[in-house]
Protein backbone atom coordinates (compact mmCIF):
# COMPACT_ATOMS: atom_id res chain seq x y z
CA UNK A 1 0.00 0.00 0.00
CA UNK A 2 1.42 2.77 -0.86
CA UNK A 3 0.18 6.42 1.43
CA UNK A 4 -0.10 9.76 0.62
CA UNK A 5 3.37 11.65 1.24
CA UNK A 6 3.57 13.27 4.71
CA UNK A 7 4.31 16.85 5.41
CA UNK A 8 6.40 17.24 8.02
CA UNK A 9 5.18 20.12 10.16
CA UNK A 10 9.35 20.40 11.02
CA UNK A 11 9.70 21.21 6.88
CA UNK A 12 11.14 24.42 6.08
CA UNK A 13 8.91 26.63 4.59
CA UNK A 14 9.28 29.86 2.83
CA UNK A 15 8.86 32.73 5.49
CA UNK A 16 6.27 35.19 4.29
CA UNK A 17 6.85 37.77 7.39
CA UNK A 18 10.19 39.33 6.36
CA UNK A 19 11.66 40.73 3.61
CA UNK A 20 10.14 38.70 0.41
CA UNK A 21 8.48 42.36 -0.89
CA UNK A 22 8.71 42.43 -4.63
CA UNK A 23 7.05 45.49 -5.01
CA UNK A 24 8.77 48.49 -2.32
CA UNK A 25 6.27 51.45 -0.84
CA UNK A 26 5.47 53.78 -3.49
CA UNK A 27 7.65 56.91 -3.07
CA UNK A 28 3.92 58.54 -3.68
CA UNK A 29 2.70 57.15 -0.84
CA UNK A 30 5.40 58.26 1.46
CA UNK A 31 5.00 62.07 0.17
CA UNK A 32 1.64 64.02 2.59
CA UNK A 33 -1.69 65.00 0.42
CA UNK A 34 -1.86 67.54 -1.78
CA UNK A 35 -4.77 69.45 -3.15
CA UNK A 36 -4.85 72.52 -4.45
CA UNK A 37 -7.17 75.19 -4.30
CA UNK A 38 -9.70 75.72 -6.74
CA UNK A 39 -12.44 77.54 -7.82
CA UNK A 40 -15.10 75.29 -8.74
CA UNK A 41 -17.36 76.98 -11.30
CA UNK A 42 -17.95 73.99 -13.94
CA UNK A 43 -20.80 71.42 -13.56
CA UNK A 44 -19.70 70.57 -10.71
CA UNK A 45 -18.66 68.87 -8.29
CA UNK A 46 -19.15 72.68 -6.30
CA UNK A 47 -17.02 73.99 -3.11
CA UNK A 48 -18.29 72.02 0.11
CA UNK A 49 -18.52 74.88 3.07
CA UNK A 50 -16.68 74.69 6.05
CA UNK A 51 -20.16 73.51 7.68
CA UNK A 52 -20.39 70.40 5.31
CA UNK A 53 -16.62 69.51 5.58
CA UNK A 54 -16.95 69.50 9.34
CA UNK A 55 -19.96 67.49 9.32
CA UNK A 56 -18.57 65.04 7.09
CA UNK A 57 -14.99 64.33 9.34
CA UNK A 58 -16.95 63.36 12.68
CA UNK A 59 -15.45 60.71 13.77
CA UNK A 60 -17.61 57.34 12.10
CA UNK A 61 -20.11 55.16 14.01
CA UNK A 62 -21.20 51.81 12.61
CA UNK A 63 -23.65 52.28 10.08
CA UNK A 64 -26.14 49.58 11.90
CA UNK A 65 -26.13 51.92 14.98
CA UNK A 66 -29.20 53.47 16.22
CA UNK A 67 -27.79 56.94 16.13
CA UNK A 68 -26.86 55.91 12.16
CA UNK A 69 -30.30 55.25 11.74
CA UNK A 70 -31.80 58.24 13.21
CA UNK A 71 -29.36 60.26 10.96
CA UNK A 72 -30.46 58.24 7.56
CA UNK A 73 -34.12 59.20 9.04
CA UNK A 74 -33.15 63.01 9.18
CA UNK A 75 -31.55 62.51 5.43
CA UNK A 76 -35.39 61.09 4.70
CA UNK A 77 -37.20 63.83 5.69
CA UNK A 78 -34.44 66.62 4.23
CA UNK A 79 -35.21 64.78 1.21
CA UNK A 80 -38.83 65.16 1.00
CA UNK A 81 -38.81 68.74 1.82
CA UNK A 82 -35.72 69.38 -0.87
CA UNK A 83 -37.71 66.69 -3.67
CA UNK A 84 -41.44 68.36 -2.13
CA UNK A 85 -42.72 64.90 -2.35
CA UNK A 86 -44.17 62.73 0.78
CA UNK A 87 -43.09 59.75 -0.70
CA UNK A 88 -42.27 57.11 2.17
CA UNK A 89 -39.99 55.57 -0.27
CA UNK A 90 -37.28 57.93 -0.06
CA UNK A 91 -33.73 57.20 0.42
CA UNK A 92 -30.20 58.21 -0.72
CA UNK A 93 -27.70 56.09 -3.20
CA UNK A 94 -24.53 55.00 -1.77
CA UNK A 95 -23.21 56.64 -4.95
CA UNK A 96 -23.15 59.01 -6.99
CA UNK A 97 -26.19 60.37 -9.35
CA UNK A 98 -25.06 57.01 -11.79
CA UNK A 99 -26.14 55.31 -8.52
CA UNK A 100 -29.58 57.18 -9.12
CA UNK A 101 -30.06 56.97 -12.55
CA UNK A 102 -29.30 52.87 -12.47
CA UNK A 103 -31.11 52.16 -9.51
CA UNK A 104 -34.32 54.15 -10.92
CA UNK A 105 -34.15 52.16 -14.09
CA UNK A 106 -32.96 48.73 -12.95
CA UNK A 107 -36.01 48.14 -9.88
CA UNK A 108 -38.98 49.95 -12.28
CA UNK A 109 -37.96 48.11 -15.55
CA UNK A 110 -38.10 44.66 -16.60
CA UNK A 111 -36.07 42.67 -19.76
CA UNK A 112 -38.20 43.31 -22.71
CA UNK A 113 -40.28 46.75 -21.58
CA UNK A 114 -40.55 49.61 -23.62
CA UNK A 115 -38.96 52.46 -22.14
CA UNK A 116 -38.37 56.25 -23.83
CA UNK A 117 -36.35 58.57 -23.63
CA UNK A 118 -36.23 62.11 -24.45
CA UNK A 119 -32.60 63.08 -25.53
CA UNK A 120 -31.31 66.64 -25.79
CA UNK A 121 -27.81 66.22 -24.16
CA UNK A 122 -25.68 63.71 -22.65
CA UNK A 123 -28.02 62.15 -19.92
CA UNK A 124 -30.77 61.40 -21.69
CA UNK A 125 -28.09 58.95 -23.78
CA UNK A 126 -26.84 58.09 -20.14
CA UNK A 127 -30.60 56.27 -19.35
CA UNK A 128 -30.80 54.83 -22.81
CA UNK A 129 -27.93 53.16 -22.50
CA UNK A 130 -28.27 51.83 -19.02
CA UNK A 131 -31.51 50.74 -20.11
CA UNK A 132 -30.49 48.78 -23.17
CA UNK A 133 -27.78 47.12 -21.02
CA UNK A 134 -30.39 45.71 -18.85
CA UNK A 135 -32.44 44.44 -21.79
CA UNK A 136 -35.60 47.08 -21.91
CA UNK A 137 -36.40 47.97 -25.40
CA UNK A 138 -35.38 51.43 -25.74
CA UNK A 139 -37.55 54.00 -27.26
CA UNK A 140 -35.93 57.48 -27.70
CA UNK A 141 -36.62 61.13 -29.35
CA UNK A 142 -34.11 62.91 -30.13
CA UNK A 143 -33.64 66.96 -29.83
CA UNK A 144 -29.95 68.87 -30.62
CA UNK A 145 -28.58 69.76 -27.11
CA UNK A 146 -30.85 72.13 -25.49
CA UNK A 147 -33.99 71.68 -27.69
CA UNK A 148 -37.52 71.37 -25.68
CA UNK A 149 -39.87 68.58 -26.04
CA UNK A 150 -43.44 69.63 -26.60
CA UNK A 151 -46.23 67.68 -24.05
CA UNK A 152 -47.54 67.00 -27.72
CA UNK A 153 -44.34 65.11 -29.12
CA UNK A 154 -44.46 63.32 -25.17
CA UNK A 155 -47.25 62.26 -26.09
CA UNK A 156 -47.26 61.30 -29.47
CA UNK A 157 -44.78 59.15 -28.67
CA UNK A 158 -46.14 57.77 -25.64
CA UNK A 159 -49.66 56.74 -27.68
CA UNK A 160 -46.58 55.04 -30.15
CA UNK A 161 -44.09 53.25 -27.85
CA UNK A 162 -46.24 52.39 -24.59
CA UNK A 163 -43.59 52.35 -22.59
CA UNK A 164 -43.38 51.62 -18.98
CA UNK A 165 -41.54 54.56 -17.94
CA UNK A 166 -40.43 57.87 -19.96
CA UNK A 167 -37.35 59.54 -18.81
CA UNK A 168 -36.46 63.17 -18.95
CA UNK A 169 -34.04 65.69 -17.59
CA UNK A 170 -35.02 68.52 -15.90
CA UNK A 171 -31.64 70.56 -15.30
CA UNK A 172 -29.85 69.51 -18.34
CA UNK A 173 -26.37 70.10 -17.11
CA UNK A 174 -24.96 69.69 -20.85
CA UNK A 175 -26.71 71.90 -22.38
CA UNK A 176 -28.02 74.20 -19.55
CA UNK A 177 -31.25 73.37 -20.19
CA UNK A 178 -34.02 73.65 -17.36
CA UNK A 179 -36.49 71.73 -19.10
CA UNK A 180 -40.41 72.75 -18.62
CA UNK A 181 -42.26 69.75 -16.32
CA UNK A 182 -45.65 70.60 -16.25
CA UNK A 183 -48.25 68.48 -17.50
CA UNK A 184 -45.53 65.64 -18.50
CA UNK A 185 -46.68 63.59 -15.13
CA UNK A 186 -50.54 63.62 -16.23
CA UNK A 187 -50.05 62.39 -19.72
CA UNK A 188 -47.81 59.56 -18.44
CA UNK A 189 -50.70 58.74 -15.81
CA UNK A 190 -53.25 58.66 -18.90
CA UNK A 191 -50.70 56.04 -20.70
CA UNK A 192 -50.31 53.79 -17.99
CA UNK A 193 -46.46 55.19 -18.18
CA UNK A 194 -43.81 55.94 -14.96
CA UNK A 195 -42.57 59.44 -14.98
CA UNK A 196 -39.01 59.54 -14.44
CA UNK A 197 -37.02 62.67 -14.49
CA UNK A 198 -33.07 63.49 -13.33
CA UNK A 199 -32.66 66.91 -11.07
CA UNK A 200 -28.97 66.09 -10.41
CA UNK A 201 -28.22 69.63 -11.34
CA UNK A 202 -31.21 71.55 -10.20
CA UNK A 203 -32.67 70.64 -6.99
CA UNK A 204 -32.48 73.22 -4.58
CA UNK A 205 -31.61 75.51 -7.84
CA UNK A 206 -34.40 75.75 -10.08
CA UNK A 207 -37.95 74.59 -8.78
CA UNK A 208 -39.56 70.97 -8.73
CA UNK A 209 -42.63 69.86 -7.54
CA UNK A 210 -42.70 65.96 -6.99
CA UNK A 211 -45.81 65.53 -5.82
CA UNK A 212 -47.54 68.15 -7.53
CA UNK A 213 -45.95 67.42 -10.99
CA UNK A 214 -47.03 63.67 -10.79
CA UNK A 215 -43.34 62.90 -11.15
CA UNK A 216 -43.04 58.94 -9.98
CA UNK A 217 -39.48 58.89 -9.39
CA UNK A 218 -37.14 61.64 -9.13
CA UNK A 219 -33.11 61.56 -8.24
CA UNK A 220 -30.29 63.89 -7.52
CA UNK A 221 -26.76 64.48 -6.64
CA UNK A 222 -24.99 65.51 -3.66
CA UNK A 223 -22.56 67.48 -5.18
CA UNK A 224 -24.23 70.29 -7.12
CA UNK A 225 -26.44 72.76 -5.77
CA UNK A 226 -26.76 70.97 -2.59
CA UNK A 227 -22.85 71.36 -1.82
CA UNK A 228 -22.18 67.94 -0.29
CA UNK A 229 -18.93 66.05 -1.18
CA UNK A 230 -19.84 63.62 -4.69
CA UNK A 231 -20.33 60.02 -3.52
CA UNK A 232 -24.47 60.05 -2.08
CA UNK A 233 -27.93 60.63 -4.94
CA UNK A 234 -31.06 61.65 -3.07
CA UNK A 235 -33.82 59.13 -4.84
CA UNK A 236 -37.74 59.18 -4.15
CA UNK A 237 -40.59 56.32 -5.25
CA UNK A 238 -43.89 56.86 -5.15
CA UNK A 239 -47.02 54.46 -4.67
CA UNK A 240 -47.62 53.90 -8.50
CA UNK A 241 -43.47 53.15 -8.56
CA UNK A 242 -43.20 51.12 -5.83
CA UNK A 243 -46.49 49.20 -7.18
CA UNK A 244 -44.38 48.51 -10.62
CA UNK A 245 -41.19 47.61 -8.44
CA UNK A 246 -42.39 45.56 -5.77
CA UNK A 247 -44.63 43.44 -7.92
CA UNK A 248 -42.14 42.61 -10.58
CA UNK A 249 -41.46 38.74 -12.15
CA UNK A 250 -37.86 39.23 -12.45
CA UNK A 251 -34.83 40.16 -10.06
CA UNK A 252 -33.30 43.68 -10.75
CA UNK A 253 -29.81 43.07 -12.53
CA UNK A 254 -28.19 44.46 -8.83
CA UNK A 255 -27.99 43.24 -6.26
CA UNK A 256 -26.37 46.31 -4.81
CA UNK A 257 -28.94 48.43 -6.41
CA UNK A 258 -32.13 46.36 -5.26
CA UNK A 259 -34.64 48.34 -4.00
CA UNK A 260 -36.34 45.78 -2.13
CA UNK A 261 -32.86 45.45 -0.23
CA UNK A 262 -32.28 49.35 0.24
CA UNK A 263 -35.96 49.72 1.20
CA UNK A 264 -35.48 47.65 4.21
CA UNK A 265 -31.80 49.32 4.84
CA UNK A 266 -33.80 52.77 5.09
CA UNK A 267 -36.58 51.58 7.29
CA UNK A 268 -38.90 51.97 4.57
CA UNK A 269 -40.71 48.77 4.24
CA UNK A 270 -42.23 48.36 7.98
CA UNK A 271 -39.91 45.52 8.89
CA UNK A 272 -39.07 45.84 12.42
CA UNK A 273 -35.45 45.03 11.94
CA UNK A 274 -33.29 47.09 9.61
CA UNK A 275 -31.16 44.44 8.22
CA UNK A 276 -27.33 44.66 6.67
CA UNK A 277 -27.35 45.06 3.01
CA UNK A 278 -24.02 46.86 2.23
CA UNK A 279 -22.04 49.35 4.28
CA UNK A 280 -23.40 52.95 3.69
CA UNK A 281 -20.93 55.82 3.27
CA UNK A 282 -21.40 56.75 6.97
CA UNK A 283 -19.52 60.40 6.45
CA UNK A 284 -20.79 60.99 3.01
CA UNK A 285 -24.24 60.44 4.90
CA UNK A 286 -22.88 63.17 7.54
CA UNK A 287 -22.40 65.24 5.09
CA UNK A 288 -25.48 65.00 3.06
CA UNK A 289 -27.96 65.55 6.52
CA UNK A 290 -25.86 68.60 6.72
CA UNK A 291 -26.60 69.93 2.85
CA UNK A 292 -29.94 68.88 3.05
CA UNK A 293 -30.21 71.12 6.97
CA UNK A 294 -28.45 74.34 5.11
CA UNK A 295 -31.30 73.80 2.52
CA UNK A 296 -33.92 73.52 4.79
CA UNK A 297 -32.38 77.04 6.73
CA UNK A 298 -32.28 78.67 3.88
CA UNK A 299 -35.78 77.46 2.67
CA UNK A 300 -36.68 76.24 -1.12
CA UNK A 301 -37.96 79.14 -2.30
CA UNK A 302 -35.43 81.19 -0.82
CA UNK A 303 -32.80 79.21 -2.43
CA UNK A 304 -34.52 79.06 -6.10
CA UNK A 305 -34.85 82.77 -5.88
CA UNK A 306 -31.05 83.26 -5.12
CA UNK A 307 -30.10 81.14 -7.51
CA UNK A 308 -31.97 82.99 -10.82
CA UNK A 309 -30.80 86.49 -9.09
CA UNK A 310 -27.33 85.46 -9.37
CA UNK A 311 -27.49 83.57 -12.49
CA UNK A 312 -29.05 86.47 -14.21
CA UNK A 313 -26.18 88.92 -13.17
CA UNK A 314 -23.89 86.65 -14.40
CA UNK A 315 -25.96 86.39 -18.15
CA UNK A 316 -26.17 89.88 -18.05
CA UNK A 317 -22.08 90.14 -17.50
CA UNK A 318 -21.40 87.85 -19.74
CA UNK A 319 -23.24 89.36 -22.70
CA UNK A 320 -21.64 92.81 -21.73
CA UNK A 321 -18.53 90.71 -22.44
CA UNK A 322 -19.68 90.11 -26.11
CA UNK A 323 -20.51 86.70 -25.28
CA UNK A 324 -23.45 84.72 -26.52
CA UNK A 325 -25.47 82.75 -24.21
CA UNK A 326 -26.66 79.14 -25.79
CA UNK A 327 -29.91 79.17 -24.13
CA UNK A 328 -31.66 81.75 -26.34
CA UNK A 329 -34.79 82.08 -24.33
CA UNK A 330 -34.20 83.15 -20.62
CA UNK A 331 -37.11 81.37 -19.16
CA UNK A 332 -35.37 77.97 -20.29
CA UNK A 333 -31.77 78.57 -18.83
CA UNK A 334 -30.53 76.65 -16.04
CA UNK A 335 -29.79 78.72 -13.14
CA UNK A 336 -27.06 76.52 -12.15
CA UNK A 337 -24.79 75.75 -15.05
CA UNK A 338 -24.98 78.73 -17.89
CA UNK A 339 -23.60 77.62 -21.12
CA UNK A 340 -21.56 79.94 -23.56
CA UNK A 341 -21.47 79.61 -27.01
CA UNK A 342 -17.95 78.92 -27.89
CA UNK A 343 -17.02 82.74 -29.21
CA UNK A 344 -15.92 82.64 -32.90
CA UNK A 345 -12.33 81.73 -33.74
CA UNK A 346 -11.12 80.78 -30.24
CA UNK A 347 -10.25 77.23 -29.19
CA UNK A 348 -12.45 76.71 -25.83
CA UNK A 349 -9.39 74.65 -24.43
CA UNK A 350 -7.33 77.33 -24.48
CA UNK A 351 -9.26 79.64 -22.31
CA UNK A 352 -10.07 76.73 -20.33
CA UNK A 353 -6.70 76.15 -19.54
CA UNK A 354 -5.56 79.83 -19.39
CA UNK A 355 -8.60 79.96 -16.60
CA UNK A 356 -7.40 77.12 -14.53
CA UNK A 357 -3.44 78.23 -14.94
CA UNK A 358 -4.24 82.03 -14.18
CA UNK A 359 -7.18 81.68 -11.93
CA UNK A 360 -6.88 78.39 -10.66
CA UNK A 361 -10.95 78.26 -11.70
CA UNK A 362 -12.92 75.31 -13.25
CA UNK A 363 -15.14 75.87 -15.78
CA UNK A 364 -15.56 73.31 -18.33
CA UNK A 365 -16.89 72.44 -21.69
CA UNK A 366 -19.50 70.56 -23.76
CA UNK A 367 -20.18 66.56 -23.14
CA UNK A 368 -21.19 64.40 -25.28
CA UNK A 369 -23.41 66.09 -27.74
CA UNK A 370 -22.69 69.35 -26.50
CA UNK A 371 -19.16 69.39 -26.80
CA UNK A 372 -17.36 71.63 -29.15
CA UNK A 373 -20.35 73.89 -28.39
CA UNK A 374 -20.21 75.27 -24.98
CA UNK A 375 -18.64 76.68 -22.52
CA UNK A 376 -19.82 75.43 -18.72
CA UNK A 377 -19.94 78.01 -15.74
CA UNK A 378 -21.80 76.92 -12.35
CA UNK A 379 -21.91 78.31 -9.81
CA UNK A 380 -24.31 76.65 -7.21
CA UNK A 381 -25.25 76.69 -3.52
CA UNK A 382 -22.38 77.80 -1.83
CA UNK A 383 -20.64 78.94 -4.63
CA UNK A 384 -23.94 80.59 -6.32
CA UNK A 385 -22.68 84.44 -5.10
CA UNK A 386 -22.22 87.68 -6.95
CA UNK A 387 -18.77 87.94 -5.85
CA UNK A 388 -18.30 84.41 -7.59
CA UNK A 389 -20.12 85.83 -10.96
CA UNK A 390 -17.64 88.82 -10.93
CA UNK A 391 -14.55 86.18 -10.13
CA UNK A 392 -15.51 84.20 -13.43
CA UNK A 393 -16.49 86.85 -15.27
CA UNK A 394 -12.81 88.76 -14.78
CA UNK A 395 -11.36 85.61 -15.45
CA UNK A 396 -13.20 84.71 -18.82
CA UNK A 397 -12.58 88.59 -19.77
CA UNK A 398 -8.82 87.70 -18.66
CA UNK A 399 -8.88 84.67 -21.39
CA UNK A 400 -11.06 86.43 -23.94
CA UNK A 401 -7.84 89.57 -24.24
CA UNK A 402 -5.09 86.39 -23.86
CA UNK A 403 -6.17 83.57 -25.85
CA UNK A 404 -6.11 84.77 -29.31
CA UNK A 405 -8.64 84.79 -31.90
CA UNK A 406 -6.21 82.31 -34.47
CA UNK A 407 -5.89 78.53 -33.61
CA UNK A 408 -10.21 77.96 -33.79
N1 LIG B 1 -27.50 63.88 -14.40
C1 LIG B 1 -27.11 65.15 -14.52
C2 LIG B 1 -28.09 66.17 -15.02
C3 LIG B 1 -25.81 65.53 -14.17
O1 LIG B 1 -25.42 66.82 -14.30
C4 LIG B 1 -24.92 64.56 -13.67
C5 LIG B 1 -23.51 64.90 -13.25
N2 LIG B 1 -22.85 65.81 -14.01
C6 LIG B 1 -25.37 63.24 -13.57
C7 LIG B 1 -26.67 62.94 -13.92
C8 LIG B 1 -24.48 62.14 -13.09
O2 LIG B 1 -24.11 62.30 -11.78
P1 LIG B 1 -22.74 61.72 -11.17
O3 LIG B 1 -21.62 62.32 -11.94
O4 LIG B 1 -22.81 62.17 -9.75
O5 LIG B 1 -22.80 60.24 -11.32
Amino acid sequence: ISLPPMISPLQPRLDRSMSSLTIPPPACMLRPLEVPFRYLFGPGPSNVPPRILAAGARPIIGHLHPEMYEIMNDIKKGIQYAFQTQNNMTIAMSGSGHAAMECAIFNTVEPGESVLVAVNGIWGERVAEIAERMGASVHTMVKAPGGVFTNEEIEKALAKHKPVLFFLTHGESSAGLAHPVDGIGDLCRKHNTLFLVDTVASLGAAPIFMDQQNIDILYTGSQKALNAPPGTAPISFNERACQKMFTRKTKPVSYLLDMSHLSNYWGNDGKPARLYHHTGPVSGFFALRESLAILAETGLEESWKHHKEVAEYLWTGLEDLGLKLFIREKDLRLPSVTTIAIPQGYNWREILQYIMKHHQMEMTGGLGPSINMVIRVGLMGYNCQKRNADLALAALADALRNCKKSKA
